[in-house]
């Protein structure tokens, strides 16, 4: 059996797919469908996750770590425990180390392949960094797949395979958005364009509403100062988010605020919430306004369905919005559970494709014709953001003499949007100087969502050496560079003279752990007790 795992950057959730064929989400030891993503550090070898790591992490939290999605493949960042160092791979593994335990206690049968939900928008280091937590949680990973394309997926299932759609997903979480527009074709699945904000979610609308609270306890007790008190603001943190969601299905709700032996009734009004966060939902209706314009640069012209991702979706607000700037009504169903569900149809097809169809079919109790079907699904994606090298300016007459103070710019050999696997081809690019001795190959991607050209507006993302070049070649010389990406996003560079077939060949794991790196996280998560 094989689990779809959506590793929110608030919340986590775990699916698999019936006997009947069907997406079932899996509840956790406390009986409900998503798992705070969050890490509490106990002990030297105890963690707590899920909700009984979020609620000890009001008390210290300086033991706790959430929204670590955020810091995925990111090599600067280290968390320090009871003396223990962890990446954000590690404290993701302990997240999906939960939720696979809870899984196996509650179905009594192994979780072991898996495929892992990433955000459309995230580049190479941070989806093979996600793969990695996989590993270090002792998990066969399958495959990543975008949340979009399985939100996508999902809406599948309900509505059968009919002819070319287009979808716009719009996936607005607990602490990023993405909206993706998605072109199906039969069972196949193909990423047209896609953007975001990785740092614009719920939390924000709750650092509004807070700061709302926090005045308005303020205009009644000028002279106290809560907002200096631990407990007082991470206990305004709850409050906040619970009156957010309250406002989702009422129209006014109050919470009392306690501090100093002082009681204060704050009201807020669902009105008074949009007009306290309208800049922040303008900000995703402004990026989706953009990604459909795109799109439809693309010949995208119409929508055939507008699909809500995300638990801030039940905000009426959105749904309302979106209507009115695509004049679709979007589809909301269970918004928080579909990516998980939808990974769990793709984990389902990523085994049928290694195993035979004739065992799926039995297996799933569907016809030999329907499980033929799944295992020619297929899943597109495209390269997130540009990927090329850096190369000096031949114009600039320092590149010959003194190129370490040459103009250099980035060639974007894979520019984003590119439909994977792609492979460039040799390019062809040349030596600088006379008697090169070897070529540094770097590796560059892009930083935002325009292309440029700059180096500054990217960022290096791996390197290899083209070693002992023949002497004496003039400047000028040829060298060919190839990229090669994987649907995994697993880049393989490869240059070469192509005269003397002196070639280098490096796969970047880019932002990733090395093995070593694995192994060791592996056995120090495992070592780890893990509650709930
Ligand atoms: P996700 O990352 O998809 O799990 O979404 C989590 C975010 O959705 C958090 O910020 C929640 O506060 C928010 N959320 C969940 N339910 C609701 C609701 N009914 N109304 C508004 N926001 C909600």
């Amino acid at each position: 059996m094989a689990f779809g795992i959506d590793l929110g950057t608030t919340n986590s959730c775990i699916a698999y797919v019936d006997d009947a064929g069907r997406p079932v989400v899996v509840r956790n030891a406390l009986g409900e469908y998503t798992t705070p993503s969050a890490v509490y550090f106990e002990g030297r070898d105890s963690v707590l996750v899920g909700a009984a790591a979020r609620n000890a992490a009001l008390l210290a939290p300086d033991l706790a770590v959430q929204l670590v999605k955020r810091h995925m493949g990111r090599k600067d960042v280290e968390y320090t425990f009871h003396g223990r160092r962890y990446t954000p791979e590690s404290i993701s593994a302990l997240v999906l180390r939960e939720l696979a335990a809870a899984t196996e206690r509650r179905l009594g049968r192994p979780v072991r392949d898996v495929v892992i939900t990433v955000p459309a928008s995230f580049g190479v280091a941070e989806r093979q960094a996600t793969r990695q937590a996989g590993e270090i949680a002792g998990l066969n990973v399958l495959d990543v797949l975008a949340e979009p394309v399985a939100a996508a997926l999902s809406g599948q299932e309900r509505h059968p395979a009919r002819g070319v759609r287009h979808l716009l997903v719009y996936d607005l979480g607990g602490g990023t958005f993405d909206t993706t527009v998605i072109r199906m074709d039969g069972d196949d699945a193909h990423v047209v364009c896609t953007d975001g904000d990785r740092r614009l979610g719920g939390a924000d609308w709750d650092a509004r509403i807070r700061t709302f609270l926090l005045e308005t306890f303020a205009e009644q007790h000028p002279r106290l100062d809560p907002g200096a008190d631990e407990r007082f603001v991470q206990d305004l943190w709850i409050k906040a988010e619970q009156l957010k969601e309250e406002l989702s299905s009422s129209l006014t709700r109050h919470k009392n605020l306690r501090f100093a032996g002082k009681a204060v009734r704050a009201e807020l009004t669902r009105q008074r919430l949009e007009e306290l966060t309208a800049d922040l939902l303008d900000r995703t209706m402004k990026i989706t306004e953009e990604t459909a314009e795109r799109a439809r640069a693309q010949g995208v012209t119409a929508f055939d369905e507008v699909v809500l991702v995300g638990g801030m979706t039940r905000m009426p607000a959105v749904a309302a919005r979106l209507e009115r700037l695509l004049g679709t009504t979007p589809r909301h169903h269970e918004p928080d559970l579909a990516v998980a569900r939808g990974a769990a149809l793709f984990a389902l097809v990523r085994q049928a494709q290694q195993g035979d169809a004739e065992d799926v079919a039995d297996r799933l109790g569907i016809s030999r014709a329907q499980a033929e079907s799944m295992r020619s699904r297929r899943v597109t994606t495209v390269v997130p953001r540009g990927f090329g090298v850096k190369v000096l300016d031949h114009n600039d007459p320092l590149a010959h003499t003194d190129p370490l103070r040459a103009r250099a710019y980035v060639v974007h050999l894979l520019p984003a949007g590119t439909v994977l696997p792609a492979d460039t081809g040799p390019v062809a690019f040349a030596t600088a100087m006379d008697n090169q001795p070897g070529i540094d190959v770097e590796v560059w991607e892009q930083n935002g969502r325009e292309s440029s050209e700059e180096v500054a507006d990217n960022t290096l993302a791996g390197r290899g050496r083209l070693r002992d070049l023949p002497p004496r070649l003039p400047r000028g010389t040829p060298i060919h560079i190839t990229f090669h990406m994987g649907e995994t996003g697993l880049l393989t560079v490869h240059a070469v003279e192509p005269a003397s077939a002196r070639q280098v060949r490096f796969d970047l794991q880019i932002g990733g752990l090395d093995r070593a790196d694995v192994e060791r996280a592996r056995t120090a998560v495992a070592r780890h007790d893990i509650g709930s």
